[in-house]
């Protein structure tokens, strides 16, 4: 299985900043050691053609050229630098380039991504571009899939995801989030599911059960972009709810099993994971790429040679 990584391009941060930028790189180095069936790769960055599929192209150049305001910056929490730039397209590059993978091999993941919170026209959360509405509008773009569905488990509102592909009813977005959690605007999907404070593994895995039963009544996608984020981690400093890792192990599955069943290729992010111990976030994303890695083998191992293999 294809996992791309960006860890290599790092943005400097002032110390003691919140976000876990060390967690790629572990994550990767743990892929690295233990999962011998993935291989890992660098991915392209996304151009400005790529990004302004869903982003104001105006947008684009202004973040990508160190033109937005002080304002602009603060809202997406990270210090402009050329560095944030390049991390920003080669995360994007990395879903793209998993979805053109999952196509093909029917599971791939994007050891970063999951930057839902960036809208059309400005960046937000730590979030610059928006990695799976850039995707998703690729491979529209490329002729690779007509309808796509953002299956969104991080614990925040996927808002700028909702914005950026409003009224495009060739993309279904659902988000499973905390109600009360950072955005505290939220931007209406195609399917929210809102999540009381303190939601355990039984209620989630039985709203995520629902939810995804709602998805495949209504839409029939063929391909899914999955944001597996480690922030409804009952230890997640952000979080508010209240999953065990075997919890979000099983809605790993339950995301990869319901696709597989009905031959829909899933393209994974990571996602947000803020958790007390850096560690933690670490175990909860490897667990995801190892369910991804488990699913992937036993779907290539039905499929014919020749569906396989890169494309030409
Ligand atoms: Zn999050």
């Amino acid at each position: 299985m294809i996992a791309y990584y960006t860890d290599r391009y790092v943005l400097p941060l002032p110390p003691g900043h919140r976000f876990p930028m060390e967690k790629y790189a572990r994550l990767r180095r743990r892929v690295e050691r233990e999962l011998p069936l993935v291989r890992l790769a660098v991915p392209q960055p996304a151009s400005d053609a790529e990004l302004a599929r869903a982003h104001d192209a105006q947008y684009v150049r202004r973040a990508a050229g160190g033109g937005l305001s002080a304002e602009e910056t603060r809202a997406i929490g990270f210090p402009w630098s050329p560095q944030m730039v390049e991390r920003s397209r080669r995360s994007a590059g990395a879903t793209l380039g998993a979805c053109r993978a999952a196509l093909q091999e029917l599971v791939a993941v994007n050891l970063a991504g999951g930057t839902h919170h960036a809208h059309r026209d400005r960046g937000a959360g730590f979030c610059v571009f928006n990695d799976a509405a850039v995707a998703a509008r690729g491979m529209q773009a490329e002729g690779l899939a007509r309808r796509v569905a953002v299956i969104d488990c991080d614990v925040h509102q996927g808002d700028g995801t909702a914005a950026i592909l409003e009224g495009d009813d060739r993309v279904f977005t659902l988000s499973l989030h905390g109600a009360k959690n950072f955005p505290f605007r939220k931007v209406r999907g195609d399917l929210d599911v809102e999540l009381a404070d303190g939601t355990g593994d039984a209620e989630y895995l039985a709203a995520l059960d629902r939810a995804l039963a709602a998805l495949f009544r209504r839409f029939a996608p063929q391909l899914a972009i999955y944001l597996a984020g480690a922030d409804p981690y009952s230890g997640d400093r952000l979080g508010r709810l209240a999953l065990s890792k075997a919890g979000l192990a099983r809605r790993d599955r339950m995301v990869l099993e319901t696709c597989a069943e009905r031959g829909v290729p899933v393209a994974l992010a990571m996602a947000g994971g803020y958790a007390e111990d850096i560690d933690d976030t670490v175990d909860i994303h490897f667990n995801t790429v190892a369910a991804a890695c488990r699913t992937w083998a036993r779907l290539a191992a039905g499929r014919p040679a020749i569906a396989r293999g890169p494309r030409p």
